[in-house]
């Protein structure tokens, strides 16, 4: 089985029910298995600033879909959600991105993992540490980069905890 980490965020409409729906869509693949959703976290928007702040999550799955099926399960999910995409990291509906597969380093034309953004991200960064148990060696990069950008943590804050998958999909949001 393979562990894949996805980063979901989202700053258009309403947020909390966009996460929800998502890591419903998720669920309800015959070949995914969530296995944690992280706590929400409220981050203000980077690189075009001129919009509303984001909720973001970090989600552990287990699939025996292929990295690039994956894309295709995320892409599709942001699609049915109605995802429009306008400008580069402008606002969007929703956002599915994959971290990590495995211990796998894939650089493909549309398909880069460990995604190339993630270590200089804190809200990516502190709902997949928090996810993360003690043990797994995947997240260990994800840690240290975390401590390397220490000051940026700050402006990521926890908008809602969750306990689990069940809780989170849920929740009244
Ligand atoms: P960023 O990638 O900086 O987070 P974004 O998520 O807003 O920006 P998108 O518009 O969602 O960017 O995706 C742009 C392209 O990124 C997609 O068409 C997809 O093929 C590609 N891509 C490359 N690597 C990944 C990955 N690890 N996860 C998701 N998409 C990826
Ligand atoms: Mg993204
Ligand atoms: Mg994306």
């Amino acid at each position: 089985m393979n562990k894949v980490f996805l980063s979901i965020g989202t700053n258009i409409g309403e947020r909390a029910a966009n996460l929800q729906e998502a890591v419903r869509r998720l669920m309800s693949h015959p070949a995914i298995e969530v296995k944690v959703v992280s706590s929400i976290y409220e981050t203000a928007p980077v690189g075009f600033v001129d919009q509303a702040s984001f909720l973001n999550i970090a989600v552990a799955i287990e699939t025996m879909l292929l990295p690039f099926e994956v894309l295709e399960v995320c892409q599709s999910i942001e699609n049915e959600l109605g995802r429009v995409r306008e400008f580069r990291w402008g606002p969007r509906i929703i956002d599915l991105d994959i971290l990590l597969y495995n211990h796998e380093n894939i650089e493909a034309e549309h398909l880069i993992i460990p995604h190339p953004r993630m270590y200089e991200r804190a809200f990516v960064l502190v709902p997949l540490v928090e996810i993360a148990s003690a043990d797994c060696a995947m997240l260990g990069q994800a840690r240290l980069a975390l401590q390397a950008i220490d000051r940026e943590k700050e402006g990521v804050k926890q908008w809602k905890t969750i306990g689990t998958v069940d809780e989170f999909v849920h929740f009244e949001s």
